[in-house]
Formats: C-alpha cells, sequence, structure tokens
C-alpha cells in the first residue's frame, strides 16, 4: 500500500523523484546542528558546489522539473534549498525570463555557479510594493548609472549578497531622457573575483536571522555606479544608442506586472519547499506518536501510546489530510507552469491563471507549514523541542516562507483581484490607485452575472463527495458575489476606502477559492488512482481534508444557512470518527511520501 500510496503521491515527475531521492539515500547529509553562522555559510556554499558538480541545477528545459528538483531539497537543510533558490531559481530564473540572446553566455556560469549572484529587488522601504522600488538606473551615452537615493532604497534582506554573490539582478527604475519607464532588472557587479566589493558598491551583512542561517543576507548600497547598456535584461524593454525607450508593451505598469509574472517559478517552489517541510514534521511526529507512551488504561498492563489519544490524532491527522490535499494542489500547479512556460504561443489569460492560484497556493501552503511544524512539535513534547529531533530548525527555517516570495495577506489579495476582474490585464497591481479603479469602473459587476445561481442540495451523507464540492463551490461563490455586491454598494464613495473596508471578505474570497481548488486536486488525483485499496484510502483522507477544513469554519456556513446548528454538530463528530479510522493508517501515510531515512531524526 505505501508503494502505490507513492506513485500516486509522486505523480506525473516520479521519474525525477525515483532519482533524485536515490541520490539523496546515498549520502548522510552533514549536521548542522550547532554550528556558528559562518560555518553554517560555508557548508552550504559547499554543498551548493556539489549540488552544481551533480548537475543538480541541470534541468535544461524542463520547468516542472526543476521546481520538483527544488522541492526535494526541502527534505533537507533548507537554508541549502534557500540558497539554491536564490541562485538559480530567482538569480538565474531573472537572467533567462527577463534577458535576450545577449545574456546567454552567463546562463552557463550561473548554472555551474562559477557566478553566484543576488535578486536584488526588496528595499529597506519598499518591499511588498515593488513596483515603487526607489533604486534608479538612469541611461547616459551608452551606460547605466545605478544608483540608491537614500536610506530607504537600499536593497534588504537580499540573499547570496552578505558573502559570496559576485553580480546581483538589480530592479531598478529605468530613467532615459528624463522620463521614468518604470522597474527593469540590470545585471550588475557587486564584487570582484577576491570577493572585494565593486567600487561604488557598498555591502552590510544582515547577521543572524530568526533561521534560514546558512544563507548569507544582506544589503546593498549602489553609488552612481556605471554598468554598460547591454547589463539591462531587455526582454520586455530596451534603450537604443541614443537613450530612445522602446518596448513591445506599452503601458509602464502592464510590462512591470508582465515582468513580474514571468518570476512566478519562485513562488511556485516555495510552496513546494514548505510542503516537503511540513511533510518531514508530520512523519517525524507520527513516528513518535506511535512508539511513545503516557499513562495506563485502567486495568491494562500496558501504557497508552500517544496516537490512540484522540486529541493526538486530531492534532495530527487533520494536518496530514491537508498536507495531501495540498500536494496534489501543488501537483497541479507545477504541471499548469510547465505547459504555460514551455507553450510555444504564450496564452496570457493562463499565465494571469497561474499567476493567481500560485499566489494562493503559496498562501495556503505556507501558513499550513507553519501551523502544521508548531502542532507536530508540541505532539512530540519535550523531546520535539530538541534540536536533534529537527523541528526547531524547521520551525525557525519555514517561518518566514509566509514573508518572502510574496506576503501571503498581499497574495490572498491578489487571487480576489483576479477573481473580480475575471483575471483581466494588471490584475495584478495592488496600488492603491489601481484598487480604487477596479472599484470605481464596477469592473466586478461582471462576477455577479458569471456566478450561477446555486441551490445547494442537503445529503444525509456527510461523506458524499458531491455534496463536498457542492459546497466548496456554493461558498465561493457566495463570499465572491457578496464581495462584488459590497464593493458595489459602496463605489459611490471613496473607492480606495471601499475595497479597504472590505480587506477581511477580499481576504476571505481569496482563501476559500483556493480551498475548493485544492479540493478538485483532491478528487482529481484519487480518480487517476488506479488501485482499489489505495483509492479508498485517499477517500478517507480527502474526507477528512473536507470536513476539517468545514469544521473550521462552521461558523460561516452556520452563519449562511448552510449547515443547521445538528448539522453542523455532526460534522465535528465525523471528524472524530475519521481520526479513529485513518488512526491506523497514519504510518502508511506517512511513510508514502517516501523521504530518506536519512533525512529524520
Ligand atoms: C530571510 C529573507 C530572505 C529574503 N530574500 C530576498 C531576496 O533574495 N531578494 C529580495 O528581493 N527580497 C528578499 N526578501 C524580502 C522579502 O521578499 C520581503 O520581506 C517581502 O516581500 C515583504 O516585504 P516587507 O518585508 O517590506 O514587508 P511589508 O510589505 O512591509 O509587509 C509588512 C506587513 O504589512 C502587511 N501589508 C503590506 N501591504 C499590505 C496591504 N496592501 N494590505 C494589507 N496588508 C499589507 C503585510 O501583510 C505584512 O504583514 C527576503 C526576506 C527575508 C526575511
Amino acid at each position: 500500500m505505501t508503494d502505490t500510496l507513492t506513485t500516486v503521491l509522486d505523480g506525473r515527475w516520479a521519474e525525477l523523484k525515483t532519482r533524485l531521492r536515490e541520490r539523496m539515500a546515498a549520502t548522510k547529509p552533514p549536521d548542522t546542528i550547532g554550528l556558528d553562522m559562518e560555518s553554517h555559510r560555508a557548508q552550504v556554499l559547499q554543498q551548493l558546489h556539489e549540488l552544481a558538480e551533480a548537475g543538480h541545477s541541470k534541468v535544461s528545459d524542463d520547468v516542472g522539473g526543476s521546481v520538483i528538483s527544488f522541492q526535494m531539497l526541502g527534505y533537507g537543510d533548507l537554508s541549502l534549498m534557500v540558497k539554491a533558490g536564490v541562485q538559480w531559481g530567482l538569480f538565474g530564473g531573472a537572467v533567462q525570463m527577463l534577458g535576450t540572446e545577449r545574456h546567454e553566455g552567463y546562463l552557463r556560469d550561473i548554472v555551474s555557479l562559477d557566478l553566484p549572484g543576488c535578486f536584488a529587488m526588496t528595499e529597506t522601504g519598499h518591499g511588498s510594493d515593488v513596483q515603487h522600488l526607489r533604486t534608479t538606473a538612469t541611461y547616459d551615452d551608452g551606460h547605466f548609472i545605478v544608483d540608491t537615493p537614500d536610506l530607504g532604497a537600499r536593497k534588504d534582506y537580499i540573499g547570496n549578497a552578505a558573502r559570496d554573490g559576485r553580480m546581483a539582478v538589480v530592479f531598478a527604475q529605468l530613467i532615459t531622457g528624463g522620463r521614468e519607464y518604470g522597474v527593469h532588472a540590470f545585471m550588475v557587479p557587486i564584487r570582484d573575483e577576491q570577493g572585494r566589493p565593486m567600487p561604488g558598491v557598498r555591502i552590510e551583512d544582515c547577521g543572524p536571522k530568526a533561521g534560514l542561517n546558512g544563507v548569507d543576507n544582506g544589503r546593498l548600497w549602489f553609488d552612481h555606479v556605471r554598468i554598460p547598456q547591454e547589463a539591462l535584461l531587455n526582454r520586455y524593454g530596451d534603450v537604443t544608442q541614443d537613450g530612445q525607450y522602446t518596448s513591445p508593451i506599452e503601458s509602464d505598469s502592464r510590462r512591470f506586472f508582465t515582468m513580474l509574472g514571468t518570476l512566478v517559478r519562485g513562488r511556485i517552489s516555495v510552496a513546494g519547499g514548505a510542503g516537503s517541510a511540513t511533510q518531514r514534521a508530520l512523519t517525524i511526529a507520527v513516528r513518535h506518536a506511535e512508539t511513545r507512551r503516557q499513562f495506563r488504561r485502567p486495568g491494562g498492563d500496558e501504557e497508552v501510546l500517544l496516537l490512540d489519544y484522540l486529541a493526538h490524532q486530531r492534532k495530527l491527522l487533520p494536518a496530514l489530510a491537508t498536507t495531501y490535499a495540498l500536494h496534489f494542489a501543488q501537483e497541479e500547479l507545477v504541471a499548469m507552469l510547465h505547459e504555460v512556460q514551455s507553450a510555444r504561443v504564450p496564452d496570457e489569460r493562463a499565465q494571469r491563471q497561474l499567476e493567481s492560484r500560485a499566489a494562493g497556493i503559496k498562501a495556503l501552503a505556507t501558513w499550513h507549514a507553519t501551523s502544521t511544524i508548531q502542532a507536530a512539535r508540541e505532539a512530540c513534547g519535550g523531546a520535539g523541542y530538541l534540536a536533534e529531533n529537527l523541528l526547531p530548525a524547521l520551525k525557525a527555517d519555514t517561518d518566514v516562507f509566509t514573508t518572502f516570495e510574496g506576503d501571503n495577506t498581499v497574495l490572498l489579495q491578489l487571487v480576489a483581484k483576479g477573481l473580480l476582474t475575471d483575471y483581466r490585464d494588471n490584475f495584478a497591481d495592488l496600488s492603491p490607485l489601481a484598487t480604487a479603479r477596479l472599484v470605481a469602473e464596477q469592473v466586478m459587476a461582471a462576477v455577479l452575472e458569471r456566478l450561477p445561481a446555486r441551490t445547494l442540495a442537503e445529503s444525509s451523507d456527510l461523506r458524499d463527495r458531491a455534496w463536498h464540492r457542492q459546497l466548496f463551490a456554493d461558498r465561493e461563490e457566495h463570499v465572491l458575489a457578496g464581495l462584488a455586491r459590497r464593493l458595489r454598494a459602496a463605489a459611490g464613495g471613496d473607492p480606495f476606502d471601499a475595497f479597504n473596508d472590505a480587506q477581511d471578505h477580499v481576504l476571505r474570497a481569496g482563501r476559500v477559492h483556493i480551498d475548493r481548488l485544492v479540493l478538485d486536486a483532491f478528487v482529481n488525483a484519487i480518480e487517476q488512482c488506479a488501485d482499489e485499496a489505495t483509492q479508498a484510502l485517499l477517500n478517507q483522507v480527502c474526507d477528512l481534508y473536507v470536513l476539517s477544513n468545514v469544521e473550521a469554519d462552521r461558523a460561516w456556513f452556520l452563519e449562511h444557512g448552510r449547515l443547521s446548528p445538528a448539522r453542523a454538530k455532526k460534522v465535528v463528530a465525523e471528524v472524530n470518527v475519521l481520526c479513529k479510522q485513518l488512526r491506523p493508517h497514519a504510518t502508511t501515510l506517512v511513510d508514502a511520501f517516501a523521504i530518506p531515512e536519512q533525512y529524520l531524526p
């Protein structure tokens, strides 16, 4: 059963996963416990070189495969995963997606790690609002002059900057002929071959962090640094020798969001990495709960296994079910990325849907990781607090996943905007002006026409999948329609305030939409499973995913008359029944993740 389950989980990239697992199983990962920051950074760099030599980053045109490779690193030291993500995903990805033929030479050196680099977007003053970055790149006679005009414009938190990076893709406002054309990306050397900062570049170490201390995050300042004209990654905008700006996309804002959209792979990778870390934490906690005993049953000789307590099952099993659900949603997302980015003819609408889904799944998967890892830590009691049992590092390292590659709250707003505008151009623009326009133009009125009037059929069977799907779809439609109505009603006043006053509703709309997509993905995966017993087990896991989700949100279902109080109580009872039924399968369910044993305590 475990093997067939692994096959279902491994899905489309099963062969690659098997190969990577074998490679991981062949070596023991070096210890990170007790390492000082400098030693940890040195160790991670050494491991990164080993990965480069083993061809880890050479996934060529296999877009999905590159995300899967990253995801598998999530079973090990997350500093290594993040450092690899910075080098090959963010830095390499930006050169690949935003550059042209003239930048191809860089890619070889990036893959081989001969050119370690950074992705320098965030500034102290602007993190979520990257459209308003303040670093400038001013065209001057065949060169650009990159400058940090004030303290708020220094690049901050930049991975690979404090110690190892020699080049940075710097995001800056492009200025030519006295006009600003929005944010563009530039290749800026930050260190020479000896590791000394380049003239005009100041580098500072961000110092120790809550986690991920094997990654050297730093700050960068540029004092009128002169770079050649060709350093502009010019796929979406260029400057001629005589200083004329040209671009296939006229609107500055649309161009910027198109550029950002091509970088979606990083966000999807973080969601995948969060999934791997969650699976690892649950494997540790379930194994502990299957061996650890506390308190004696009256009249019995033996003490009771932790996993035989309902409270313990409730701590771990609904989280395990959600981990399965998110895993299948992630698999679909990776496949979608692969199709969109491998297509010969770009499909803009599919690209925008991909961006929205990536934002939503990243938000839910990383929040799920932090809450599940905390639950796993508590489930292991004092042992969970010991570094040797890995959970403290998992907790510390995954914490920031909710923030980097897009703050989760901001990302869920992006999902809702996609829904409200039916993925129209520029839906990713979250500036007050753009959101105010959305309300003022009543773009969302179309939502009301699009949504079907659904009558929610009752089902006596709490495990009726058709009813589950209806319940999730109805919640999504009702929340979205309610939001559209609320915004329309408030449109007479200040449109920015109207959107801001509805932010709770906006976030809920994003979340329940993703919940529905996650359920769809789970159902699709079950349908593709040929083995009957495995399918039956997955159906139970899916039931637990759905009913624990409904249980957590029963205030909404009750308030909106979707569940009667009696039925809401039955949902709670059914979650208990499912926990009991799945309890004997807990080990099978975590073993199916097939995490190499060296990566477990
Ligand atoms: C360890 C680490 C590594 C990083 N690596 C890199 C890197 O390599 N390269 C890089 O460019 N960046 C990097 N970053 C930066 C990271 O991407 C940003 O921290 C992130 O985008 C959030 O920006 P911020 O920190 O300015 O937070 P803010 O944008 O200031 O957000 C702070 C809070 O305000 C809330 N908020 C913001 N806007 C809104 C809104 N419109 N509505 C409601 N709430 C809102 C957010 O939800 C959040 O809770 C890294 C950060 C860290 C911590």
